[in-house]
């Protein structure tokens, strides 16, 4: 088994505030460098960079841009060595609204920075890393459990990923990489309050069979798992983390 301090760096995208965040001190903490992007929220990344040290870097980039995969790549080997984890986690849910009521420009960015942004760097991934490599995909519950009154089109997005993780895992496991998705349920984090649902979590609780919402660490030992040699021989795997909800 090797140490995760020699399992080299991690690219984590959306990695200033709540899940990746977490997963981005986790891996630190475990000794591995991080490359991490965010969107716009400069005083979380630069917080999150100062407590951290030398061992993190952040990009200022959209996950929906095409030219970021390959500049985060590029700065992970430059600053580091060339990536051999990757967690795809940038995501929103848009605003919570019915399907009668949504724009269709709410519709396009939600796809385009849960679907398209994971799906690019999914697709740099798979070019530039080798074999023992490890790709994690930010799914959610909400694919299976549809996002009926609140998101569809947020579970639209988190079920392509589903999907992707299936088909990616096969694809590139002859190369020696493994794919896998984390589905999160009720994880105690910003982005409801994002969403114009403030009460939501409070409101759902009683929801979870294990009657308390999750931490963004909850998450993030799962995530550093799965990019660990610990997890050799886990691929294709979509591990829900909801309190059995
Ligand atoms: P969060 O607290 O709102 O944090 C979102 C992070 O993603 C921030 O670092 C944000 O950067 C970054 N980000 C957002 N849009 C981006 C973009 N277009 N390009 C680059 N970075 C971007 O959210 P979270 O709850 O940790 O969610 C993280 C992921 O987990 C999402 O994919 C979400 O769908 C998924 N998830 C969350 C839950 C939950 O209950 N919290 C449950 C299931 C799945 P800025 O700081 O610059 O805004």
């Amino acid at each position: 088994m090797v140490s995760h301090s020699d399992l080299g760096p991690v690219i984590v995208t959306g990695g200033s505030r709540g899940i990746g965040a977490a997963t981005v001190r986790a891996l630190v903490a475990l000794g591995r460098p991080v490359v991490f992007s965010y969107a716009s929220n400069d005083a979380a990344a630069t917080a999150l960079c100062d407590g951290l040290g030398r061992q993190v870097r952040a990009l200022k980039a959209d996950a929906g841009d095409p030219a970021t995969p390959a500049r985060l790549f590029d700065l992970c080997a430059t600053e580091f060595s060339p990536a051999t984890g990757l967690f795809a986690n940038a995501g929103i849910t848009g605003p919570a609204s019915k399907i009668t009521d949504l724009a269709l420009d709410d519709l396009r960015r939600v796809i385009e920075t849960n679907l398209i942004g994971v799906f690019l760097s999914a697709q740099e991934g798979a070019r530039r890393m080798g074999s023992g490599s490890a790709m994690v995909l930010m799914s959610s519950r909400a694919a299976e459990l549809g996002g009926g009154g609140e998101w569809v089109h947020y579970a639209a997005s988190k079920g392509a990923i589903n999907a992707m993780t299936k088909g990616l895992a096969r694809e590139l496991g002859p190369k020696g990489i493994r794919v896998n998705a984390v589905a999160p349920g009720l994880i105690d984090t910003e982005i409801h309050a994002a969403a114009g649902l403030g009460d939501r979590l409070a409101q759902k609780r009683g929801d979870v069979p294990l009657g308390r919402i999750g931490t963004a660490d909850e998450v993030a030992e799962t995530v550093t798992w799965l990019l660990s040699d610990r997890a050799a021989y886990v691929s294709g795997t979509i591990v829900d983390i909801g309190g059995g909800r």
